[in-house]
């Protein structure tokens, strides 16, 4: 029987490419009606039978555009209805009251944008800022809400009579997009070189293009405007001028990021499953870490299994990219500072590594770096989350009492949280907190998040660690404010992270990463948990090791090699550490022997750093992760057999583990095998925790994660390993696993707390 439906949906389902999606849905069903955007989101009329409506509003929910968000449906059906529909169709927007406070990320360009600006007809031709009502930037220009023009960094631009014809018309596609704009009326390019300290405009819009790919040809260095912030790029194939960025970049190893043309050339490098495709041509268009395939771009990634690549994500990146197959977009800042976003500071701080600059004279509003993504099978794992993520709400569960919260996060990966009733909105990552201009743009985007999302924090929680930057802000913030305020431990919130993406009370919890602030003072990373609600039961953790030459630790593989030799087989030291290429090695013994007192760690993170060096993979971690990640690389996921190891009294002990791992090494078993027999082990000993915490606890939810499960071998094993066992695993999927994702651990064991 025919029916009418009345479906409500609210979220970020506005200004993302949403009612055609609908209309394209209810084509497919062979649905008749209509879509509008209201004043609370998007509402459907949908006739047909009441089967084939609940397969359609099924399919979207579960198919609706990767940049928006759904955080509630309704449908009502009603049986007798006047109107009869013939077509489905899109209706003028209708928007009476209160628009919802939302905002949506910023959109890669949609294939018709695309085509345009390739159309040598079209009065887009060419023109690098051309955009529609379903793609172009959107947080980055953001200003304050409602979502209108003047409210954004486009409000400078009048709109030509073309422009204003098209914003203004109801059918048009490009309808109240408010960074509408064509090469009459909009944002336009200029080249800048700094000649004799000055920064000087050499040449303006297709000039400024022209110059721009011929200053690239020739192998050379520019930076290149875009929409969250500033690019280096480069030739990515010319090794000399990616010799000089890592020179002036001081990034010796570190993987830079690949645009491509088209699919067709990452295919000439990596293997693509459908999901990654789907990821890197979407609408977010993140960086997608590929399993590479061959050894040729070995001089962009050294010694790790993955390149990271993207594909043109703005209407300028596809007018370079018709001259260029694979260029390098890396991250336009000195080493770990802040994204440069402003032409002036851009001009000062990166004229130590370029001249050249492709600059536009419209403001990026907030800055926001490109997001990272890489995939296990089907399982998605974001390694940042920026640009085409943020700021995405994340639904949490409904509870009793919903205060709004201020999460601080943590600081080496900086991102702090925001909850609102059930939605909870992370900020951008703002990288490592330690360096002045990114502790800066903490508090400038928490400024901004509050006031567009209308959000006064009734009560505050931050990390443990008393000399965070985020911890003491979060202090001072809630002592300003008259707030409550909450210490939550490092490990603990990344347990929660994984808890309220999967809305768990209970959980047996793996926490593995590099560092973190112990309950007991010391640093930990090799934590095992039972978490009941509020209540957390450190079961068990990796041995203690002492911690000596403190922070070089984690950029010296070789002085945890040494650490774990030490104790665990001190005769093969000589060996393996030889004091002719590591001059300080006896000091440090001469420390060991007397460091009975000092900071002791239980840190996973860095007994992947000690084997790495111990197979003389990798002494020297000149980036955050390289030790682990070049052991990673090395391994083969099939391989099935273990290490011994002990566990007993709360201890992990992997003493037999580094035996082994030194005789087969000594005895010239391949690398490649220990690697993997070592990836294997400490899957079989999550695997083991979890049977010794699910036999005292009868919990048999698994979350897992901390930095170290950024490591995609690592979970593959996992899995296979878990399959077909009692216990559920989860892991992260809408935040990082790594310090990025703690502002959400945080957030929610607040609530688990007021309840
Ligand atoms: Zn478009
Ligand atoms: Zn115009
Ligand atoms: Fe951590």
């Amino acid at each position: 029987m025919m029916q009418q439906a009345e479906i409500v949906l609210r979220g970020i389902v506005q200004g993302v490419g949403f009612r055609p999606f609908v209309k394209r849905t209810a084509l497919k069903h062979n649905i008749k009606g209509l879509v509008e955007n209201r004043e609370f989101g998007v509402k459907i009329v949908a006739q047909a039978d009441k089967e084939t409506i609940e397969k359609f509003l099924d399919d979207i929910l579960k198919n609706a555009p990767d940049v928006s968000t759904i955080l509630s449906s309704q449908i009502e059906f009603i049986e007798s209805y006047d109107k009869e529909f013939t077509t489905f169709s899109i209706a003028p927007s209708r928007k009476e009251g209160n628009v919802s406070a939302l905002i949506p990320p910023d959109i890669a360009t949609c294939d018709i944008c695309s085509q345009e600006v390739m159309d040598s007809g079209d009065r887009h031709f060419s023109y690098p800022f051309t955009n529609c009502t379903n793609c172009g930037p959107r947080f980055s220009i953001i200003q304050s809400i409602p979502y209108d023009r003047t409210n954004t960094t486009m409000k400078k631009f009048i709109m030509c009579e073309d422009c204003k014809r098209e914003y203004t018309t109801v059918a048009d596609r490009r309808y109240h997009a408010q960074p509408n704009a064509c090469p009459k009326c909009g944002p336009e390019l200029r080249f800048v070189e700094i000649i004799d300290k000055e920064p000087t405009i050499i040449a303006m819009r297709q000039e400024a293009l022209d110059t721009t790919i011929d200053i690239l040809r020739k192998g050379k260095i520019v930076a290149i405007k875009g929409i969250g912030g500033y690019h280096l790029v480069c030739d990515a194939k010319n090794k000399d001028v990616v010799d000089t960025l890592r020179q002036l970049k001081h990034r010796p190893q570190k993987p830079f990021a690949l645009m491509a043309r088209d699919l067709e050339v990452v295919q000439e490098y990596c293997q693509l499953s459908s999901q990654e495709e789907k990821m890197l041509s979407g609408q977010q268009k993140p960086i997608v870490l590929l399993q590479k395939k061959n050894q040729e771009l070995e001089h962009i990634a050294p010694g790790v299994k993955n390149l990271g690549f993207m594909l043109p994500y703005t209407p300028l990146h596809y007018l370079i990219f018709r001259h260029f197959h694979l260029l390098i977009f890396t991250s336009g800042n000195i080493s770990e500072e802040a994204l440069e976003n402003r032409d002036l500071s851009a001009y000062e701080h990166l004229s130590r590594i370029t001249k050249y600059y492709l600059t536009y004279n419209r403001e990026i509003f907030n800055r926001i770096d490109d997001s990272i993504v890489t995939y296990v099978g089907n399982q998605r794992i974001l390694i940042r989350k920026a640009r085409g993520f943020i700021p995405k709400p994340i639904k949490l569960d409904e509870m009793q009492v919903m205060p709004q919260i201020f999460a601080a996060g943590a600081d080496m990966k900086g991102s702090f949280g925001l909850t609102k009733h059930d939605i909870f909105l992370g900020s951008q990552y703002l990288g490592d907190l330690g360096f002045a201009s990114n502790s800066e743009f903490y508090e400038e985007s928490l400024g901004y998040f509050k006031s567009i999302f209308g959000m006064e924090p009734e009560v505050v929680i931050a990390d443990a660690h008393p000399n965070y930057f985020s911890t003491q802000f979060a202090k001072e913030y809630a002592s300003e404010k008259e707030l409550p305020i909450h210490y939550l431990q490092h490990h603990e919130a990344h347990i929660y992270s994984v808890m309220a993406e999967h809305n768990l009370q209970k959980a047996l919890g793996i926490s593995f990463d590099g560092t973190g602030y112990g309950n007991d003072g010391q640093i930990w990373g090799g934590e095992c948990f039972i978490v009941d609600k509020n209540h957390v039961e450190r079961f068990s953790h990796l041995a203690y090791k002492p911690l000596i030459s403190g922070e070089k630790v984690a950029q010296e593989p070789w002085r945890m090699a040494l650490i774990y030799l030490h104790s665990c087989c001190p005769d093969k030291i000589g060996r393996l550490i030889p004091a002719s290429k590591f001059p300080q090695r006896d000091l440090l013994v001469h420390q060991l022997e007397r460091a009975h007192t000092g900071i002791m760690t239980s840190s996973i993170g860095r007994l992947f750093d000690a084997v790495a060096s111990i197979l003389d993979v990798c002494h020297y971690n000149t980036y955050e992760g390289e030790a682990p990640m070049k052991l990673e690389a090395l391994v083969d996921v099939t391989y099935a057999d273990s290490y011994g190891y002990e566990i007993s009294n709360g201890i992990i002990d992997p003493t037999n583990m580094i035996n082994e791992i030194v005789e087969d090494f000594i005895r010239k078993k391949p690398v490649e095998i220990i690697a993997s027999r070592f990836h294997f082990t400490i899957a079989r000993m999550i695997y083991d925790l979890c049977k010794k915490m699910s036999a005292v606890s009868n919990i048999r939810d698994v979350a897992i994660s901390g930095g170290v499960f950024q490591n995609s071998v690592l979970i593959h094993i996992l899995k296979n390993l878990f399959a077909d066992t009692e216990y559920i695993v989860h892991f992260n999927e809408n935040v990082p696993p790594n310090d990025a994702g703690i502002a959400l651990g945080q957030a929610y064991s607040c609530l688990l707390k007021e309840n």
